[in-house]
């Protein structure tokens, strides 16, 4: 976490996969970041609407309540619906992309999606960690 009264941007980062978490999350951090994780669409709806991060990793594929649905049940809902949504999702063939979009996401990544190219679609939203 960073120090009282510092501004750092903050990332919540919905995805049940430990290694991808660990990794995206270990890249977020070292950039400045503050993350904020979830496991699953329910918790990560809460954590959204509990610590209004900067911008959201949603990955679509996740137990409970999948990424679409978190990702409209947030846009839904005023104090979220302004906080950007990138999509992670490995669903290559079957229109994700469109659904992505209709459901609201503000941007997408193919999964595996190297650790360097969330890193980017972070920055290319909100900036730099303290910027
Ligand atoms: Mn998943």
């Amino acid at each position: 976490m960073s120090e009282p009264g510092l501004t750092a941007q903050t990332v919540l980062l919905v995805e049940d996969n430990l290694d991808n978490r660990v990794i995206y999350s270990m890249v977020l951090l070292h950039a400045g970041y503050v993350v904020i994780e979830a496991v699953d669409g329910e918790e990560g709806a809460g954590r959204a609407r509990e610590h209004h991060p900067d911008v959201i990793l949603m990955d679509i594929s996740i137990p409970k309540i999948d990424g679409y649905t978190a990702t409209r049940m947030l846009k839904a809902d005023a104090s979220t619906a302004a906080i950007p949504i990138i999509a992670l999702t490995a669903h290559v063939m079957d229109g994700a992309e469109q659904r992505a979009c209709e459901a609201g996401c503000d941007a997408y990544l193919w999964k595996p999606a190297v650790p360097r190219r969330v890193l980017e679609e972070v920055r290319r939203f909100i900036g730099p960690a303290n910027g």
